[in-house]
């Protein structure tokens, strides 16, 4: 008799648990499911769909060509030729190596990770960001100051590839083909160029673990990123196949480099030829040994042996910034004012004014933005009511804004 009602009792389909046993139950046409076994499905379909995903196959002929990749961020970023080159270079290789049969001839195509050497605002992350919209791969940006050798305050150096998972899905396979732009990794270098001085935390320790990921190796990460916890389960991760670009401003280097360049001329003195020097733009002579007199030890230049710079940006870049690229800052106004249905026009003295102005308080191109928008704030909080259909910003008009406002909200930190 008990056996009856028990029997009679309404089960899930999948464990064969009752309705007691369980939190609830969902009853279909021919059985039922209960909750623990909808999560458990709902894991599955997202395994397998990210499966099917890690599955996007790339293919060589369908892919962007340097020379495309090139023009794709001469749309978005101003100069910076040789950056983009390396970039663009770079990213294919990056795919060819992907896409490389196993090998038959020991040929074995190895990456080639990349340090971007250029003065804050210049527009190391705009390229970074920009060419992961054209890309095939899962793309990150992390932050080099949070990290810290294990067991100190701050962020795991494994927790960089927690990024990258999360990018793809926590699809491991498709990680293990992915880019990492690693920005401020000069705030890693050793305080002193002395391998002697006392151990410091942040610095070398943290490029000994960078070391192990550049280089290629098993990884574990913790999938929620921050700090390793004893219970958390780790994700293994190879990164023989990421492909890490690093950048930083390594601001002063360009005193290593003069020196370096000097010792250089007493050396080719004998050959009587002179080379000459443009010394307004010390950046584009950057070599290895600058990396390494600034702090970062040899085994990691060694594993970013591409080495490209950033052009300070001069009066001509600024004003270009300004207007040219696809997103540019005056785009963005015009298509504000054009929500509005209001046509906004600027006279050309105003680029040029605000180019001075960026100039004048040594704000770079990150300070354009906040000089137009003191000059546009008024505009932006009348016009809308008033329905014009035209409003044109003049040189009078800029100066004046920009006299009332406060300029010390202008300060770039
Ligand atoms: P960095 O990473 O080198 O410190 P960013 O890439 O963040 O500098 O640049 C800051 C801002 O300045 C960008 O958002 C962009 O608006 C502008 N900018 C800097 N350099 C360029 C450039 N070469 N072309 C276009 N815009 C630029």
């Amino acid at each position: 008799m008990e056996d009856k009602t028990v029997k009679n009792k309404r089960r899930c389909s999948f464990c064969g648990r009752t309705e007691e046993e369980v939190g609830f139950l969902i009853t279909g046409v021919n059985g039922c499911i209960c909750d623990n076994c909808v999560e458990q499905a709902h894991e599955i379909v997202q395994e397998a769909v990210a499966q099917q995903k890690g599955k996007h196959e790339l293919n060589l002929e369908d892919l962007p060509k340097p020379k495309e990749i090139k023009e794709f961020l001469d749309q978005y970023v101003i100069g910076q030729d040789d950056a983009k080159r390396y970039l663009a270079v770079a990213v294919y290789n990056h795919y060819k190596r992907l896409l490389q049969p196993p090998s038959k001839d020991d040929v074995e195509i190895e990456k080639s990770n990349i340090i971007i050497v250029g003065s804050t605002g210049t527009g190391k992350t705009l390229l970074a960001r920009t060419i992961a919209k054209l890309l095939h791969v899962p793309f990150t940006i992390v932050d080099a100051t949070v990290l810290t050798e294990a067991g100190y305050v701050g962020e795991d150096i494994e927790s960089i590839l927690t990024r990258l998972l999360q990018v793809a899905d926590y699809n491991v396979e498709e990680a293990e083909r992915g880019i990492v732009f690693i920005d401020e990794i000069d705030k890693i270098a050793r305080k002193s160029d002395n391998p002697s001085i006392t151990r410091d935390v942040s610095g070398e320790g943290v490029q000994q673990g960078l070391l192990k990921l550049l280089e290629g190796s098993v990884v574990n990460v913790p999938p929620q990123g921050g700090r390793k916890h004893p219970e958390q389960k780790m994700i293994p991760v190879n990164t023989k196949n990421i492909l890490f670009i690093c950048g930083g401003a390594f601001d002063g280097i360009e005193r290593k480099i003069a020196q370096r360049l000097n010792t250089n001329v007493v050396g080719y003195s004998a050959t009587k030829e002179k080379v000459k020097i443009d010394r307004e733009n010390l950046m584009q002579y950057i070599a290895p040994q600058d990396l390494k007199a600034f702090g970062l030890i040899p085994e990691i230049i060694g594993r970013l042996p591409i080495l490209t710079y950033l052009n300070p940006l001069d009066r001509a870049a600024l004003r270009r910034i300004l207007t040219e690229p696809k997103n540019s800052i005056v785009k963005q106004y015009v298509k504000l004012f054009e929500m509005d249905g209001v046509e906004l026009i600027f006279q050309p003295e105003v680029f040029d004014y605000i180019v001075d102005k960026a100039i004048e308080y040594k704000l770079g191109a990150r300070g354009l933005r906040s000089i137009v928008e003191t000059i546009m704030i008024d505009a932006m909080y009348d016009i809308p009511s008033h329905k014009e259909e035209k409003f044109v910003v003049a040189l009078d008009y800029a100066k004046a804004q920009m006299d009332k406002a406060n300029l010390s909200r202008l300060q770039v930190v």
